[in-house]
């Protein structure tokens, strides 16, 4: 039912740019509902365990965060995925792991990124309203290579 959107690929300008804030009119919209459906059901036929709007031609900061087993990363955790509207990390870990990463918009190219092992996050949901949490682990992995995307960056510039 839900609409399979194109996705940006590795050379596109728009995966550069520092991407806009959603604006608190655009909260509980009825486009920003459909589009992070529509995000998250062309994450999930790409068989992707996040995604942030640049990768689908919308330059606004808005992510989906999914950890869970696939073909592509058959070790990660089970989680609900969660839409995340302006996220900004408020602390990151010393620590730092390295893990394998790839991305819907490098295909066929994954690599071992250094990443802070737990974050301090707070979001907005689609509905507005303000939620911090933490993470760690794979779910931190993956919030920090999509808010990388917000900032037009990609995994293969911290190889
Ligand atoms: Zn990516």
């Amino acid at each position: 039912m839900s609409c399979i959107l194109a996705v940006a690929q590795r050379g596109e300008a728009i995966l550069n740019l520092n991407a806009a804030e959603v604006a608190s009119s655009e909260l509980n919209s009825p486009w920003l509902k459909q589009l992070a459906e529509a995000m998250h059901s062309t994450m999930l036929q790409k068989n992707g365990v996040g995604i942030a709007a640049p990768q689908v031609y919308v330059s606004k900061r808005l992510i989906i965060v999914a950890s869970r087993p696939n073909p592509r990363y058959p070790d990660a955790p089970e989680m609900d995925a969660v839409v995340m509207v302006n996220p900004e990390i408020l602390e990151s870990s010393a620590t730092t792991v390295l893990g394998e990463e790839g991305c819907l918009s490098v295909p066929d190219e994954r690599g071992q990124v250094a990443r802070a092992e737990s974050i301090k996050l707070r979001y907005l949901t689609v509905a507005g309203e303000v939620v911090e949490t933490l993470f760690s682990g794979f779910p931190a992995r993956i919030v920090q290579h999509e808010i990388d995307h917000l900032n037009g960056v990609l995994f293969i510039q911290r190889l």
